[in-house]
């Protein structure tokens, strides 16, 4: 018989391998909460499931666990950067943060990326594989059981591109929104993606509350062509008009992250040119000085400057925040500490 990644089953799906196993259906609600509302990494943790049922269980579904390799644990601000093993020996990492309001993790969902931004480590050395919707939720699970605290934010801006792994992804956030596992409220949930608009619309479709957020980079198609490879495929004004659909069929209110580069993106001229492209839509943007990484020579432009860039759209109107940087003694970009371990 083939094996089941049980953990990513919703109960629906559980209860049918229950019956099929020749047990009553109550208890496929039983295991449900034991691997998504306890979140046990074995079997043998479930004490009111019978030893037959474990043992059955356990040949056919192993149970997906991964294993921590390291934590790096900011002195500032006590972000923590976590690298994973998972079965197959690949890692992957993620980022827990504290904030007045919660916990927020920022998860991976590809191991690797195939996407090519010009400015990001992650993409350096391709995609290996997606993620499970299972090992999407490890992270989560493992990082609220080492810190032993709920985690009540989640955001999907970690290594691997959302959209390139979409069924999986729906997958995994109906999981992670559901009142009988860790029940995290989908206005919580953050997903950021490059650009790929027939997803964007498609999520847009799912009418779900979790907010999308764009990565922009970029005020006119031939700038963020010069960034964003996925810019080939799909052009600027149909990434923001598939924004635009977003917003209508949820009623959330996009994010746009837009990484300053210092003489790439950052000019009046550029923002001058932003305002314009987001005219009348309710949005955030988000400017996240660009984080410098060893193979590719792009520079932060200073705090004053990206200041002022930020002034500029705020005179307009426009909501601006400029991304906190967390954690920034323990690792430099995304994807480098995954980088460093592979290399090593
Ligand atoms: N693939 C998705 C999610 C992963 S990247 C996406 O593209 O949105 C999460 C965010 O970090 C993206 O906005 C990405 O463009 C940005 N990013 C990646 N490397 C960066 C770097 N070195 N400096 C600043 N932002 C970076």
């Amino acid at each position: 018989m083939e094996q089941t990644d049980i953990k990513s089953l919703n109960l629906k799906e559980l209860t049918k391998v229950i019956e099929n196993l020749g047990e009553k259906s109550f208890r496929a609600k039983q295991i449900y909460e034991w691997l998504h509302k306890k979140q046990v990494s074995s079997y043998e943790e479930m004490t009111n499931i019978s030893k037959k049922l474990k043992e059955d269980l356990t040949i056919n579904y192993p149970l997906t666990v991964l294993k921590q390799v390291t934590v790096q644990v900011s002195k500032i601000d006590g972000t923590r950067k976590y690298l994973f093993a998972l079965s197959d020996g690949n890692v992957i990492e993620s980022v827990l943060m504290r904030y007045k309001h919660g916990n927020s993790v920022c998860i991976s969902s590809q191991v690797g990326c195939r996407m090519g931004c010009r400015f990001c480590a992650s993409t350096l050395d391709g995609k290996v594989r997606d993620l499970l919707p299972s090992e999407m939720l490890e992270q989560i699970y493992r990082i609220g059981a080492d810190i032993g605290e709920r985690v009540s934010n989640v955001v999907v801006m970690g290594t691997g591109e959302p959209m390139d792994n979409y069924e999986n992804l729906l997958k995994f956030l109906e999981l992670l929104t559901d009142e009988n596992g860790l029940n995290i409220s989908q206005r919580n949930v953050t997903v950021s993606t490059c650009g790929i608009v027939p997803k964007m619309r498609k999520l847009a479709e799912e009418k779900l509350q979790i907010t999308l957020a764009l990565s922009l980079h970029a005020s006119s198609q031939e700038k963020r062509l010069a960034l964003m490879p996925v810019a080939n495929k799909y052009e600027i004004h149909e990434v923001i008009d598939a924004c635009r659909y977003y917003f209508e069929k949820t009623g959330r209110r996009v994010t746009f992250e837009y990484s300053l580069v210092a003489g790439v993106n950052d000019t009046d001229e550029d923002a001058a040119e932003l305002l314009s492209l987001v005219r009348g839509m309710n949005c955030h943007i988000n400017l996240i000085p660009v984080n410098p990484i060893k193979e590719r020579d792009f520079v932060q432009p200073s705090h004053d400057h990206v200041l002022n860039f930020k002034n500029k759209l705020e005179k307009n109107g426009i909501n601006v925040t400029i991304r906190r940087e967390m954690g920034r003694d323990i690792d430099g970009a995304c994807g480098q500490l995954r980088k460093r371990y592979i290399e090593r």
